[in-house]
């Protein structure tokens, strides 16, 4: 059996329960020690075999996998944060079926709901945003023409960027010309829940000096919307005395 885990954003007691759990007694682990704190590692059985899977290609954790499950062994595939974004977890999977390996997923907090976390941030906050789109810049990996920066951009919802901090020059360029104001709030987090974790406000006309100032270019999220500066959104109705909701009646 293959568990796909999600490590979470960085802070090792941030891996759910179920995670820690099958990480415990897993005979096999294969962890991504690109972004995955080492930390989580320490309590795995003493004779479990770790692979880092930075150092490797498809084919050899596949390899890896199907040894275990040919010796009756227990596979843990460690990915960062969620395994469902940006995981290539499914290219894993795909194998699997045809290796007819049984496999399953833990979830895990990604690193975008880890950077809310260290800035107090709601990202739907009513009157404001009600979405929250989550990309990331073309690089080596495409980005489907009808999802660039620049269209999605148009929504103004909240926008969350993945693996585009080495890239804030363009991620700046791109939004200014899309018509965002270069004073539209933003923020980047650099490694979040991390013990030298960086956060850093700015606005959209201010993102690649404050990126090149504080040295951030890689392990980090960009975060742009009026929800970074939470100024002037509406109460919400949930807890308004005025409502009456499935649970409580209104005082009026
Ligand atoms: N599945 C992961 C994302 C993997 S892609 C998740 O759910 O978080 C790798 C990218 O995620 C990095 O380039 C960076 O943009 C972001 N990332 C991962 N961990 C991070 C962290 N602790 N703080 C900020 N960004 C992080």
């Amino acid at each position: 059996m293959i568990y796909f885990i999600g490590a979470g954003p960085g802070a090792a007691d941030l891996i759910t329960v179920r995670g820690q759990k099958l990480l415990e007694k897993a005979d096999v682990v294969i962890w991504a020690g690109s972004l995955v704190n080492e930390e989580l590692l320490e309590n795995c059985r003493e004779c479990a075999e770790i692979y880092n899977s930075a150092k490797m290609t498809l084919e050899e954790v596949l390899e890896v996998m199907k040894k275990a499950e040919k010796d009756g062994k227990t596979t843990v595939r460690l990915h960062t944060g969620d395994p469902s974004l940006y995981g290539a977890i499914r290219e894993q999977m795909d194998q699997l079926e045809k290796l007819g390996i049984k496999y399953e997923s833990v979830p895990g907090v990604s690193s975008f709901c880890g950077a809310a976390a260290s800035l107090n941030l709601e990202y739907t906050l009513p009157n404001v945003s009600q979405s929250v789109i989550i990309t990331r810049l073309a690089g080596r990996t495409d980005v489907p023409e009808k999802e660039s920066l620049r269209s999605l951009a148009q929504h103004n919802a909240t926008l969350v960027l993945f693996l585009s901090s080495g890239m804030c020059e363009k991620v700046q360029a791109e939004l200014l010309d899309a018509g965002i104001s270069p004073q539209t709030p933003a923020a980047l987090v650099y490694k979040a829940t991390w013990a030298d974790e960086k956060k850093v406000l700015c606005t959209v006309g201010s993102l690649a000096d404050s990126a090149k100032a504080n040295g951030i270019s890689k392990t980090a999220l960009i975060i742009v919307g009026d929800v970074v500066s939470h100024t002037n959104y509406e109460r919400s109705k949930l807890y308004d005395p005025t409502f009456t909701t499935e649970f409580r009646e209104s005082s009026k």
